[in-house]
């Protein structure tokens, strides 16, 4: 099974993208300051891109699934 909060969570604003959190839905990135992946990804041409975290989600997700 597929947990929906295993890929990137994007969202439109009047027509343009806007990448947010995976974890607590913050606003990380608007159309400027994307990859051409994560372009390509919000056009719907690229069916899956990794997620992404703001800081704390990501702060909480090291406590949870230590790295190393
Ligand atoms: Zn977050």
């Amino acid at each position: 099974m597929k947990k929906e909060r295993e890929r990137l969570v994007v969202k439109f604003n009047n027509g343009r993208g806007a990448i947010l959190c995976s974890g607590c839905r913050m606003i990380l990135k608007i159309g400027s300051e994307f990859t051409p992946e994560e372009t390509q990804y919000i056009r719907g041409e690229l069916n899956h891109l990794p997620p992404q975290y703001c800081e704390q989600c990501n702060n909480e997700l090291l406590k949870e699934h230590p790295t190393t």
